[in-house]
């Protein structure tokens, strides 16, 4: 674990492969639980956690107004915030090389398409382009969101880091403590330390995403 503090909003440099299989169900909302488990609980196109709150929801790539057979097949289905899904509702561009579409991240790479600079998505290819444009990836609210989400962050990931560090002194002085009393107080700090690590663990790996591992 290194010192500076990770980001969810970095876009991948592998296309997502589906680990999960779950239904088939007739309803594509039943598979929500496996979408959010499936994209790390972070919408597949803006990379918001949904640990910060906000609705999140069953996208279909190709919308089910023109693809009914693909309304609950599973590799259609994306797990994305209410305003990327919103926002790309019925619309649909047909994926061509180098065209103009919206990216998919079980057909490409996103970090092919887009990068975050300062918080703001950045185009690197003409489906990119058309993503954050149709999504509007980059508006006010959403920025000034992802920063926030960031500084939620760096103070957890800060305190971690501390945590962790004085861990071991506190067990060294345990050890080398012969009064029983005091031995007890040093006990009882350890324990809060530890529950401390753990709570922050569990909220930067919720909130990492994809890169939940990190922590
Ligand atoms: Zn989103």
């Amino acid at each position: 674990m290194g010192s500076a503090s990770p980001s969810p909003f970095r876009y991948s440099t592998v296309r997502h492969v589906r680990r999960l299989k779950p239904g088939p169900f007739s309803k594509s909302r039943d598979y929500i639980d496996a979408l959010a488990e499936e994209f790390y609980h972070s919408c597949v196109y803006c990379l918001m956690p949904d640990v910060f709150g906000g609705t999140f929801e069953v996208e279909h790539y190709r919308p089910e107004s023109k693809f009914k057979d693909l309304r609950s097949e599973y590799s259609n289905l994306f797990y994305a915030c209410r305003a990327c899904n919103g926002r790309k509702g019925k619309k649909w561009f047909e994926p061509e090389p180098d065209g103009a579409y919206i990216v998919n991240p079980c057909q490409d790479a996103m970090g092919e398409h887009l990068w975050f600079e300062a918080k703001r998505a950045k185009p690197r290819s003409k489906a990119g382009k058309l993503t954050e444009e149709t999504l509007r990836l980059n508006d006010p609210n959403s920025v000034k969101f992802r920063e926030n989400v960031d500084l939620v962050i760096a103070e957890a990931w800060t305190k971690l880091v501390g945590l962790r560090k004085r861990r071991p002194k506190v067990v060294k002085a345990i050890n080398a403590e012969k009064d029983a009393v005091r031995k007890r107080h040093l006990e009882t700090a350890l324990e809060a330390l530890d529950g401390d690590v753990e709570k922050r663990v569990a909220l930067l790996r919720q909130a990492l995403g994809r890169q939940g591992h990190k922590v």
